[in-house]
C-alpha cells in the first residue's frame, strides 16, 4: 500500500488565570479558580494527503468547549502565520473535552459569560495562543506516517443521567443498541515511517464532571487525569518540539456522568472518582492503542457551513426551528452532576397554552427575575408570541435569549463541519448530543456514505462552537434537563440530520457547499465585571514576596502528606505558561532535581486573598508511598506587581525535610461470602488527596484477601461496591461480607 499521508502532532499550555476567574460548565457564580491541580493542554493532530495536498487539522483542548470567537481567532493567526489557504475555517476543526473546572470567559455571548461576569482578555489570549502554538508545532513536525484505527468498549465508565428521557425513544429503535449509553471509544494512532511515536486521539462519551462544583482548582478532570496518565507513561516532555501525546475527546456525552453511579459530587470524594474514570478512559485507551492494526488509508475530504438554526424547515414537512429558548428544567441544573441555585426539578412542562405550571410559577419567575437583573443592557422579551411559545412546546419557556435584543445571548449561526480520513468520518459539532440523538446523526451519515468505503462516524462534540444539548424529539417531550437545554426546540435534532446529511451528500457527490451566513462579530461589545490586580502588598515590608508563612516539618514517611503556606502574589500576573507554579525537588549529590510540578496531581498550587491585596500560596505535596528516602525541598514560582504596575518573578524556597523508609506493614483481611464478586476501593479516611493511599481490589466469590495498609494509616476508609457500603476499618481487622450483603466482622 502506497504511504501517502504526512502527519505532526503538538501540545501546548492552554492553563489560564488560576485565581478569580469563572469556571465555565456549571454556571456557578461562586465556583472561581483558586488554584491548580492539574495544567490544561491544547492537542493537535495534522494529517496531509501528499498526492491531493489536502490536509485537516483535529485539535482537542482541555477546555469546555471550543466558541465561535476561539476558533475565529484561531484561525485568523494561522493565516497570518501560513497564508491563506493551507489552514481555514472548513479544515481546522477545535473542539472541547468539556472539563467543568477551567477557567471561562472567551465566549462573545453574554448567556456564556453570566456566570464568569463577562469576557476575560487574559483567559482567551491564553486559550488562542495555546491552540495556535500546538498546530504550530504540528506543522512543523509534519513527516511521512501511518494512521491506524480502533475501536472497543469501556466498561462502567458512565451512566445515562436522565434515563425516564431515553426509554421514551421507540422500542425498536432502543433494541438496536445495548443499553442508554454509548460505551464505544474510537481511537486513531499516529506512528511515523522513522518509527516513532507520536500520539493519539480518541472520542468517548463521558461527561468530565467528577469534580463537582464546589472544587475551585484547575484540572481537566477524567479526561484530562487519562491524558496524564497516557503521556506519562510514554515520558511525553512537552518542551520538546516533538513528543507523544494523548487527547481524549469527547461525543455525545449529553446524558452520560460518571457521578450517577455515587451522586453528587461533594468535594472529598470527587477525586477518586475522577481517577476511577480517567484511569478506565486511559486503559482502553492503551489497549486500543497497543493492538491497533487496521491502517486508514485514502483521500482526505472536508465540509464546513454555517446555518441559522434559528429558522431550519425540515425539508418535506411543516415543521421548523425556532429561535433560542430555554425551559424550566434548565435552571433545575442536572440533578445527578449538580444541584440547582434556584430549588427548581428536572420534568417541567408546559401547559396546554405554553404556559407555566401553576405550581411552579412563582419560583421560575424568581428565576427570571435574577437573571435579567444579570443581563442588565440586554432587552429579553417577557411576552412570547404565541408562534414561539407553539414552537417551543412542551417546554415552559423561562428565557428567549434568541429573541434578546440588540442581539441574541447566545449563537444562532452555527458551524457544521465533516471531515474525511481515508475510511473515517468525523463530524464537528456545536452541540452536546444525547447518546439516541448521536446515535441517529452517525447512522444518517453512515447510511449516506457506506457506498463511499466510509466504515467509522466518530463525532466531535463541543468542536468550534457552542450552542447547548441536542436531544431527540421523544426525549425533549419529556423535558428533563438536556431536553429543556435543546435551544431550538423539538426539531433540532432532525434539522442537524439534515443539515448534516447535505455535506455528507457533498463529499459523496465532489461538490462544494455554500459557506452559509456569516456569524456577527460581537469583539467590540464585550464588557468585564471580574476583580482584576491593582497590586500585591506584602504581608509586612519584612516580610519579602516568597517568605514562608508556614513553614515544612523536618521528617516526613512516604504516603504521608506534606504542606507549605508561602507569602506570594496573584498568579494572573504571569500565567507561567508551559512553566510552573511549584517544584518538589529532590536532593542528587550537590544538585537539586526537580521531580514533580504544578501540572502532577501528586501536588496541589492553591492560593487565597488574605486582607485586600496579600495573597497566600499553599502547596501540597502527597508524597507518592514510592518515593525514596533522601532530602526534598519545595519551590514556589511567583511574579508580583507594584504600585507603578511593574511586574517582578520572585522565588519561595521551603526548609528542607528529609523522608524516611517506611514502617511495618499492617494488614486487613477480607472474605467475601456475597455470592458474587466484590469491588473494594481503599483509601485514606480523613485524607482523600493522598492519593498514593487509593487502590482497588476485585475481590472474587468466596476469596480471602489480605490488604497491606500502607504505614502510618491507623484506619482505612473501604467502599464496597456490589452491596454498596461504606466502613472505616482499622488495621488488622477481618472483614467479612455476609451473604446478605452486611459487613461483619470476624473475631
Ligand atoms: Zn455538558
Amino acid at each position: 500500500m502506497p504511504n501517502d499521508y504526512l502527519i505532526g502532532t503538538g501540545i501546548y499550555d492552554v492553563t489560564g488565570p488560576a485565581a478569580e476567574l469563572g469556571m465555565m460548565g456549571m454556571a456557578s457564580i461562586e465556583q472561581k479558580t483558586e488554584g491548580i491541580h492539574s495544567r490544561l493542554f491544547a492537542r493537535a493532530f495534522i494529517v496531509c494527503h501528499q498526492s491531493s495536498n489536502k490536509r485537516v487539522v483535529i485539535l482537542s483542548a482541555d477546555i469546555w468547549s471550543c466558541t465561535l470567537t476561539l476558533k475565529m481567532e484561531v484561525v485568523k493567526r494561522l493565516k497570518s502565520l501560513y497564508g491563506p489557504d493551507i489552514y481555514t475555517i472548513d479544515n481546522v476543526l477545535l473542539s472541547g473535552t468539556h472539563t467543568h473546572s477551567a477557567p471561562g470567559g472567551y465566549s462573545h455571548y453574554a448567556l456564556y459569560n453570566l456566570s464568569i461576569l463577562g469576557f476575560d482578555k487574559q483567559n482567551f489570549e491564553c486559550v488562542v495562543n495555546g491552540m495556535v502554538q500546538a498546530i504550530k508545532r504540528a506543522h512543523e513536525n509534519l513527516a511521512p506516517g501511518k494512521i491506524f484505527i480502533n475501536s472497543g468498549n469501556v466498561e462502567d465508565c458512565g451512566n445515562n443521567r436522565s434515563p425516564i428521557a431515553y426509554e421514551q425513544n421507540p422500542a425498536d429503535e432502543k433494541a438496536k443498541y445495548s443499553g442508554n449509553t454509548d460505551k464505544e471509544m474510537i481511537l486513531i494512532k499516529f506512528i511515523k515511517d522513522n518509527a516513532k511515536e507520536i500520539g493519539c486521539v480518541n472520542w468517548y462519551a463521558i461527561h468530565p464532571t467528577n469534580r463537582g462544583n464546589k472544587n475551585k482548582l484547575i484540572t481537566g478532570d477524567n479526561k484530562g487525569y487519562a491524558s496524564y496518565l497516557f503521556e506519562k507513561e510514554k515520558g511525553a516532555n512537552i518542551h520538546e518540539k516533538e513528543t507523544f501525546i494523548s487527547a481524549f475527546a469527547n461525543s455525545n456525552c449529553g446524558d452520560i456522568s460518571g457521578n450517577v453511579k455515587y451522586g453528587i459530587p461533594d468535594l472529598t470524594h470527587d477525586f477518586i472518582r475522577m481517577q476511577e474514570f480517567g484511569e478506565k478512559q486511559f486503559k482502553k485507551a492503551r489497549e486500543l492503542y497497543s493492538s491497533a492494526s487496521i491502517q486508514l488509508n485514502g483521500s482526505i475530504d472536508y465540509r464546513h457551513t454555517h446555518v441559522d438554526f434559528s429558522k431550519v424547515k425540515i425539508e418535506g414537512t411543516d415543521n421548523r426551528t425556532f429561535p433560542a429558548a430555554l425551559g424550566a428544567s434548565m435552571f433545575a441544573g442536572s440533578t445527578e452532576d449538580s444541584k440547582s441555585e434556584f430549588g427548581l426539578i428536572e420534568g417541567i412542562k408546559a401547559t396546554i397554552t405554553g404556559d407555566y405550571p401553576a405550581g411552579q410559577k412563582n419560583i421560575i419567575l424568581e428565576a427570571i427575575n435574577l437573571l435579567s437583573g444579570l443581563l442588565t443592557g440586554f432587552k429579553v422579551p417577557g411576552i412570547l408570541e404565541d408562534e414561539m411559545k407553539n414552537g417551543h412546546k412542551p417546554k415552559p419557556i423561562i428565557l428567549a435569549q434568541g429573541l434578546a435584543e440588540p442581539y441574541p445571548l447566545s449563537p444562532e449561526i452555527l458551524p457544521l463541519q465533516i471531515i474525511r480520513i481515508g475510511n473515517l468520518v468525523l463530524l464537528g459539532t456545536p452541540f452536546e448530543l444525547t447518546t439516541m440523538a448521536g446515535r441517529r446523526l452517525r447512522e444518517t451519515i453512515l447510511n449516506i456514505l457506506k457506498s463511499s468505503g466510509i466504515d467509522s462516524v466518530a463525532l466531535a462534540t463541543y468542536a468550534n462552537a457552542y450552542a447547548g444539548y441536542i436531544t431527540t424529539k421523544e426525549e425533549y417531550d419529556i423535558q428533563h434537563y438536556e431536553g429543556a437545554s435543546t435551544h431550538f426546540g423539538p426539531y433540532t435534532l432532525m434539522a442537524l440530520q439534515q443539515e448534516f446529511g447535505k455535506l455528507a451528500m457533498a463529499i459523496k457527490d465532489g461538490k462544494t457547499v455554500s459557506a452559509g451566513p456569516t456569524p456577527r462579530d460581537l469583539s467590540s461589545e464585550q464588557t468585564n465585571l471580574q476583580t482584576s490586580v491593582v497590586t500585591d502588598t506584602q504581608p509586612m515590608p519584612w516580610i519579602p514576596f516568597g517568605g514562608t508563612q508556614t513553614d515544612v516539618n523536618s521528617f516526613y514517611k512516604a504516603g504521608t502528606t506534606v504542606k507549605v503556606i508561602f507569602w506570594g502574589a496573584h498568579p494572573k500576573n504571569n500565567l507561567r505558561t508551559q512553566g510552573t507554579f511549584l517544584e518538589v525537588q529532590r536532593k542528587e549529590g550537590d544538585k537539586w532535581i526537580t521531580i514533580f510540578n504544578d501540572n502532577d496531581p501528586c501536588t496541589i498550587y492553591e492560593w487565597k486573598r488574605d486582607f485586600i491585596a496579600n495573597s497566600k500560596i499553599t502547596i501540597t505535596w502527597n508524597i507518592p508511598t514510592d518515593t525514596k528516602a533522601g532530602e526534598y525541598r519545595i519551590c514556589h514560582f511567583g511574579d508580583s506587581r507594584d504600585i507603578s504596575d511593574k511586574i517582578k518573578p520572585y522565588t519561595g524556597i521551603s526548609n528542607t525535610f528529609k523522608i524516611g523508609e517506611s514502617l511495618a506493614i499492617n494488614e486487613i483481611n477480607f472474605k467475601n461470602s456475597f455470592g458474587k464478586q466484590v469491588e473494594l476501593w481503599f483509601y485514606h479516611p480523613n485524607d482523600w488527596l493522598r492519593w498514593s493511599a487509593y487502590s482497588k481490589h476485585d475481590l472474587k466469590k468466596d476469596e480471602q484477601f489480605s490488604w497491606k495498609v500502607p504505614s502510618g494509616w491507623g484506619k482505612v476508609q473501604v467502599r464496597f461496591t456490589g452491596p454498596g457500603k461504606w466502613k472505616t476499618i482499622s488495621v488488622g481487622e477481618s472483614i467479612n461480607i455476609k451473604a446478605s450483603g452486611d459487613i461483619e466482622n470476624i473475631t
